[in-house]
Parts: structure tokens; sequence; C-alpha cells
């Protein structure tokens, strides 16, 4: 509406002008050889705008038809870029719904239309793997791989099929290519930690994994796990592995045996007893008392250690076995009754109750009656807790990080779950 109102005034402003430059009148004069025109000027000035208009024309048209080529192709890749982003899309919806054939027949329309992309490779080497051609999927990752912009993909996918196959060496050069093209990636991250636990790389398995991301205990046997592989860091592994569970007894028997071996025969005792206060096991009573030759030393010894639970099962059982290997029946006695009577006892307490009888009435008919009695109750009884591997039922003689038998990594773990805490509670252990 304002283009017309404009134009209209500028064609009223024109009419004006040549009306007045009529009614002025003049002449323009041109005279080439013998040649001589003359024209008013109203004429010659619209002669001047009608070859201006005729000459403007022209140059248009022949910019015009210069372009043309250009605008084609740009035109012609819009074609195919619009259609290429359909055949992504509907590539990706493919994906999605799992139907491989199809999700390969529009990704290889959108490679044909856009060429190669990060996002055209990237898809081919999923609807490749989807169908089941890893060889395939794997040579677009590798091509992905060897671009500037798609290298991190690249490496994902092919460490991501190593680590399908097994084939540890090849996963663990392709992290660490991965890591160098962006280090720190989360994802990466967790790769690297699950490599690390497939190729029984504790040490770089602990490192990787985050301290919020697993409980005290299982940190606790990582670092053990550690430590048993390098000697030259075992000392301070084998501390982390004890301050991340105090109670983890195989943490603390390498602890006590570094300082019994360094010299430091009390620190190695103090360290098991403080052990034993988190979570009493017999393998700590074990080495606790080992160089202690004389029964009395042993009694007294097995009351420095347990002063802090004296009531927990252990607590009385190795009281009681200790009392009585040193003949102090009535400290025995009072011990293991007290431990039967908790209702808390395994099979060891029972059979102990058959050596305190055997010892106290002897070879009598009231000895072998309580024999047979105490023998049944300890076949009855809880079995003794032991190393066993959670995944295969196993048992184990002591602590390992990895169950042989089944080669599931750390899920060997000490059965004896219920255990009474200082206050006498029944306590049971995370696993
Ligand atoms: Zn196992």
């Amino acid at each position: 509406m304002i283009r017309a109102i404009r134009l209209l005034v500028l064609l009223g402003l024109g009419v004006a002008a040549a009306l007045y430059l009529r009614q002025m009148g003049g002449n323009v004069e041109i005279a080439v050889g013998n040649l001589f025109i003359g024209v008013p000027v109203w004429l010659g000035l619209l002669g001047l705008v009608v070859l201006f208009g005729v000459l403007h024309g022209l140059l248009t048209g022949w910019k015009w038809l210069r372009t043309a080529p250009a605008r084609f192709r740009a035109r012609r890749q819009e074609r195919h870029r619009r259609d290429g982003d359909l055949a992504v899309t509907r590539a990706l919806v493919a994906l999605a719904a799992g139907t491989a054939d199809q999700a390969r027949l529009e990704i290889r329309r959108a490679r044909n239309l856009l060429g190669d992309t990060p996002h055209t490779l990237l898809l081919t080497a999923e609807a490749e793997r989807m169908a089941g051609r890893n060889d395939a999927a794997n040579e677009a990752f590798r091509t992905l791989a060897g671009r500037e912009d798609g290298r991190f993909l690249g490496l994902r996918g092919l460490l991501r099929d190593a680590m399908q196959r097994e084939d540890w060496p090849a996963a663990q050069r392709l992290a660490r290519e991965a890591e160098a093209t962006q280090p720190g990636a989360a994802w990466l991250r967790e790769e690297r930690a699950a490599l690390a636990f497939r190729t029984r790389d504790w040490k770089e398995a602990l490192a990787l994994s985050p301290p919020a991301a697993m409980t005290g205990h299982r940190r606790a046997a990582l670092a053990l796990a550690a430590a048993m592989q390098d000697p030259e860091t075992a000392s301070a592994l084998e501390k982390q592995a004890l301050s991340a569970d105090p109670g983890f007894a195989p943490a603390a028997l390498a602890v006590a045996r570094r300082q019994a071996a360094e010299g430091s025969p009390r620190r190695a005792k103090t360290t098991l007893q403080a052990s034993w206060a988190s979570h009493p096991h017999p393998d700590l009573a074990e080495a606790y008392l080992a160089d202690e030759v004389d029964a009395l030393a042993r009694v007294k010894a097995a009351e420095n250690l347990t002063h802090a639970n004296r009531t927990h099962p252990e607590s009385r059982l190795v009281l009681g076995r200790t009392a009585l290997a040193a003949g102090l029946t009535g400290r025995a006695r009072a011990e293991l009754e007290a431990l039967v009577n908790s209702g808390n006892a395994d099979r060891r307490a029972y059979l102990a109750m058959v050596d305190m009888d055997a010892v106290e009435l002897g070879d009598s008919a009231a000895g072998r009656t309580a024999e047979a009695k105490w023998l049944r109750a300890a076949a009855a009884a809880t079995p003794e807790p032991r190393w066993q591997c959670l995944s295969c039922g196993t048992t184990h003689p002591r602590w390992e990080p990895v169950c042989e038998e089944c080669g599931t990594p750390g899920r060997i773990e000490w059965t004896g779950t219920a255990s009474a805490s200082k206050g006498g509670a029944v306590a049971v252990r995370e696993g």
C-alpha cells in the first residue's frame, strides 16, 4: 500500500516536471557531421530515461544468465540435503525399531546424498552392526576414526567391538587413543574401569572407580587386590584398603604382617586389635596369638584382643578355646555356655563343648552322653563361617580377589554375616 502511494507520488512528480519543462519550452540540439537533430527538452529527457531502463534491463538479464548454473547447483544441493536429512531421520527410526535392513537401505541413500559425514558414518556403522555385519561396521568406524571431527566416535565404536570380542590388548590400545582424543570423558572412564576389571588390572580399576560409586568394603577389596599385584606400592595400598573398611580382616592381616616384618610387633598387634573391634574374624585371632606359646599367656593375649567387644560370638569362642587349652575349664565353660545360650553359636562352639566335656568328664558314661548331645547339636548348628564365592559357592581357604573356579572377580566373601557389635546387638555385614 505504502509502496503504491510512493509510486503514485513519484509518477505525479514526474508528470508535473514534464509538464513544467514543456511549458518552459526549449530544444536539445545534436549535430553529427551534416546530420542535425533537434528535439524538445522534455522529449530528450524522456528518451534518456527510456535508454537507461533498457540498459538496466539488459545488464540484469545478463547477470541472471551468468549465475544460473551456480543457482542450479545450490538448488540441487539444497534438495540433496533435504532428502538426505529425511533419509537420516528414517534410518534413525529404523534403528530404533530394530529393522536393520531398512536402516541400512536408508543410510546408504543418505550417504549417497550427503556424502561421508560423521553422522552418516556413525549411522552406517550402527546399522551394519545391528545387521550382524561387524566387519562392515568396523570399516565405517575406522573411516570415522581417521577423520579429525569423528575420531572419538570412531575409536569409541572400535573399542566397544574389541571389548565384545574380548580382545583386551586391542581394547586397551583403543582406550588409550580415545583418552588422548577426549581426555576425561565420563563414558571412557567407565569403559576403562570395566576394561581394568576384565584384565584384572586392579590398580587401574581402583584409580578409575570414583569413591562414591562403591562401598567401603568393595573399595578395600580392590585396594588389597592391587596391593597383591604390585609389591612396589603394596604398603600404601594395604593401608588404603584398611582405612576404606577397618573390618576387612585380610587388609588388617596384610598391614599387621608388614608392620611386624618392619620390626613393629606392637603396632601390628594394635592393628589386629582395632580390626577385631570393628569386625572380629578368626584369622585375626590366629595372627594375634601366633607368637604366644605359653597357654596362660595365650589366654591373656585373647583377653587383650577381645576387650573392646567381649560378648561378640567370635570373642567368646576365642576366649573359651584358649581358656580350655590352658586348663581353665571354669572360664571356658562360662564363655562357651554363654555363647551357646545366646543362640548365635555356630558348629565351632558345639565342637568346643565336646572338647570341654571330654576334659572335664573324661571317658565316663556322663562324658559319653554329653559328647553325643553336643555332637548332635553341632550337626544341626549353622556351619562355621568361611570364605566363599557368592557366584558359584566354592569355598576358598583364604580371601582372593578372583574366584578361580568361576572367574568372577570380587565375589569371595566371609559367610559369617550375623555379628554382635560392641553393644551386643546383631548387625548384618554389608557385602
Ligand atoms: Zn566362583
